[in-house]
């Protein structure tokens, strides 16, 4: 980790504000529109920073890999860490702190005096439960016994990766530890789930940023994950979804339909099954930085069924079989899409013939230069 980007125990956001005004503009218009609000609520979010409104965030890390905080630095373009100091008062974080032992306690107990009922508690880890919970042990406290303090008095808790929202990794069988998500251990407090492994940035700071100037949280789906962030499959917004249509699909790792871009649904896609955003917000600001964007196949990490439960290469069935109506034609050099083509994706389907139907309507063949139109996001 970088050393600019460790924290002192007590530190000055304003020493920090080494951005333009134009950057900072730019995150926060991403921000908001990362949780579907307009141009207006990005004036919000800066009007708030500027006039020193930013919420305190208290950061907890318990069974986790850091990856979620890792992945959160490592947006570049500008550099979101250095944003986020800005934007948001983060005034507990292991991984960040240069304090450390009793320092740290002191901070986080100073932390949470100053802004009882209204800091923003983060997660990060799954809690293991077995055997009073002593697997995952802070400053002599159980994460079980920390969680429940820290969140118990917080304004707003969000539980970020998908270790603190289902339990990830630590949570698949055997699950020695009994790890589970925040939320299993949060009874009676709503907690926004933001999975991903790891989540993206903006979906987490889009949510912060909403609370801290609105003082609301998202809608949430039936998972408590932001409908704005979670609320389509990786399918229906996917690059290579004209080629699923088309039934182009990629054999195994470097055949010709995988350095072609072929669709990855054979080798274990479980795009068609996984709720997140990632196929239109890549990560760390660099194009094409996501799984399918690098050639692999989803993993369905934000899905509690299917990430490490669902081997890689296994299939899933088909949630939306139709593609949506604002989905680009495909320009198929052999002039049209062949019966068979539709065909092998009709079989892929399962039964799910209608699929096949709406492809072939959608397949035209080349009759100019015009350009396809976006998908709708
Ligand atoms: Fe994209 Fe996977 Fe769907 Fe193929 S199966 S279109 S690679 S999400």
């Amino acid at each position: 980790m970088a050393a600019t980007s460790r924290l002192p125990l007590e530190f000055d956001a304003q020493s920090l504000s080494t951005v333009s005004r134009r950057d900072f503009v730019r995150v926060c218009t991403m921000a908001a529109a990362a949780v579907g609000l307009g141009p207006l609520a990005a004036e919000r979010f800066v009007e708030a920073a500027a006039n020193g409104l930013r919420p305190s965030v208290i950061w907890l890390q318990f069974q986790e890999c850091t990856g979620c905080t890792e992945s959160l630095l490592r947006a570049s373009h500008p550099a979101i860490d250095t944003l986020l100091f800005d934007l948001i008062s983060l005034d507990y974080h292991e991984t960040l702190f240069a304090a450390a032992g009793h320092q740290a306690e002191a901070a986080l107990k100073q932390a949470m005096a100053a802004n009882a009922g209204k800091y923003v508690c983060i997660v990060e880890g799954a809690i293991p439960t077995k055997d009073n919970g002593i697997y995952c042990m802070i400053g002599g406290r159980t994460a079980l016994d920390i969680v429940q303090d820290v969140a118990g008095k917080a304004g707003a808790i969000i539980a970020i990766g998908s270790c603190a929202s289902w339990g990830g990794v630590p949570s698949a069988d055997p699950n020695p530890t009994g790890a589970v998500g925040a939320h299993a251990v949060l009874k009676g407090k709503t907690v926004v789930n933001i999975p991903g492994c790891p989540a993206n940035p903006y979906n987490l700071l889009g949510t912060v940023l909403q609370y801290a100037t609105y003082g609301t949280l998202p809608e949430l789906d039936a998972e408590n994950r932001p409908k704005f962030a979670y609320g389509s499959t990786i399918h229906e917004h996917c690059p290579r979804r004209a080629h699923f249509d088309a039934g182009r699909f990629a054999k195994k790792f470097g055949d010709e339909g995988h350095r072609l871009g072929y669709c990855l649904y054979e080798l274990g896609c479980k795009g068609p099954a996984t709720h997140a955003n990632c196929s239109v917000q890549h990560f760390g600001d660099v194009v094409d930085a996501w799984p399918i964007g690098l050639g692999h196949p989803c993993f369905g990490c934000t899905e509690q069924k299917i990430a490490f439960r669902v081997p890689l290469h296994t299939t899933v069935e088909i949630d939306r079989p139709t593609p949506p109506d604002t989905y680009p034609p495909i320009h198929a050099v052999q002039g049209g899409v062949s019966p068979i083509a539709t065909g092998v994706a009709g079989a892929i389907l399962g039964g799910l013939a209608g699929a096949g139907y709406v492809a072939s309507r959608k397949l035209t063949p080349v009759a100019s230069d015009e350009p396809p139109k976006s998908p709708e996001v």
